[in-house]
């Protein structure tokens, strides 16, 4: 017997997610991206998934594309961050990384190297969000310079959207406008969307996608919204009851007493807490799902456990397996209950939760 914390990705549903992401677009290629290892679900496992149809992958830094390169991984891989040190440009160049530029000091960087071939870059605006990019009124400069380099092969021309999750604001649309003024005349090509703006922003589709977080089968979205509907959720986690206690209205359950029970409760312990990466600001009535039918969490979350009211599921018992998030509890909708997103639910499991592949 072992502990019973699982996360089972179904790899077909990513599949199923990449090609939804494909769909959006006639003509656009769509890098998958797989950072920080596949969003928490194996990044090796989602590139031998996706690698008969990828036609790339992204990542945040080389690290994470030796890793696929060492496990056979063939496809392009793009460090959407770039290079941190200029000693990385040899390996990118020999293993057919294709590397961000965000800064002239990069340019600068990869203009004083020598390597063996020519490399493929992603050059990157910032178009509003401010984090990383080539600020628009400097960007035709960085892209002749970048294009007079030997050490530089093909240019596509990237920005990344702040806001594109919230649809009813002129950001996105603000941020497409600043794009497509700065890199006006320039015959590349463009790479705008993430998985919101694949989703629901085709003006934004342009030549290469970066789907992330949809490939999972979870919605960037607050709202509804037809096309993250079809999404196939990608991770379950579950785990067992190893407890039950039958309590009397007034008794407190959990660290600070965080729950008291308002009625006669039947409260299960889980083996699961936020040393397994479930999310201790999950509050009382976070939903879960028990022999299918769902209840919620009541009491604080604790490192090794967690506690649920399974008063109204009668016959429910120890060994008995429950659903945190997955294929009948979406992640999202876990996350808001957490105050966060469904991006930091997947990505902090630990180490403690077995990953199986379905
Ligand atoms: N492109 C870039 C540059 C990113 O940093 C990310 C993730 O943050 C993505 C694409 C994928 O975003 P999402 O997971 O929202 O699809």
């Amino acid at each position: 017997m072992s502990r019973a914390a699982r996360a089972s990705i179904d790899l077909d549903a990513i599949r199923h997610n990449y090609r939804l992401a494909k769909s959006q677009s006639s003509r656009a290629r769509a890098a998958a991206i797989i950072k920080a290892n596949a969003y928490g679900h194996g990044a090796i496992a989602v590139a031998r998934a996706l690698h008969t149809e990828a036609d790339a992958f992204g990542v945040a830094c080389i690290e994470e594309a030796v890793e696929l390169r060492d496990a056979g991984i063939g496809q392009p891989i793009v460090l959407l961050e770039g290079f941190f040190e200029a000693d990385e440009l040899d390996y990118i160049a020999r293993h057919n990384l294709w590397t961000a530029i965000h800064s002239v000091h990069q340019i600068e960087a990869l203009a004083r190297a020598q390597l063996p071939n020519p490399v493929n870059v992603w050059l990157k605006m910032d178009s509003g969000m401010h984090r990383l990019g080539i600020e628009p009124d400097r960007f035709q400069q960085a892209y002749r310079r970048l294009r007079s380099l030997d050490q530089v092969a093909d240019i596509t021309l990237m920005s990344h959207f702040a806001c594109a999750d919230e649809l009813d604001l002129d950001v996105t649309r603000e941020q497409i406008r600043r794009f497509d003024q700065a890199a006006e005349g320039i015959d590349a090509p463009q790479s705008l969307s993430n998985s919101p703006a694949t989703l629901a922003w085709p003006e934004a589709h342009r030549d290469w996608l970066r789907p992330g977080l949809m490939l999972y089968g979870a919605t960037p979205f607050e709202v509804e919204q037809a096309q993250a509907a079809k999404l196939q959720a990608a991770m379950t986690l579950t785990t067992e009851i190893i407890a039950i206690h039958d309590l009397q209205t007034g008794d407190a359950v959990g660290y600070g007493a965080g729950f008291v029970c308002q009625r006669p409760s039947r409260i299960a312990t889980l083996a699961m807490g936020y040393g397994d990466g479930y999310p201790r600001h999950a509050v009382n009535g976070t939903p879960v799902v028990v022999n299918g039918q769902r209840t919620v969490t009541a009491g604080r979350v604790s490192m090794d456990m967690m506690t649920i009211d399974i008063t109204d599921i009668p016959g429910t018992a120890i060994g008995n397996k429950v659903e945190l998030w997955g294929s009948q509890l979406p992640v999202s909708e876990v996350a808001r209950y957490c105050g966060t997103i469904p991006y930091t639910l997947l990505t902090c499991l630990t180490r403690r939760v077995a990953i199986e592949y379905r």
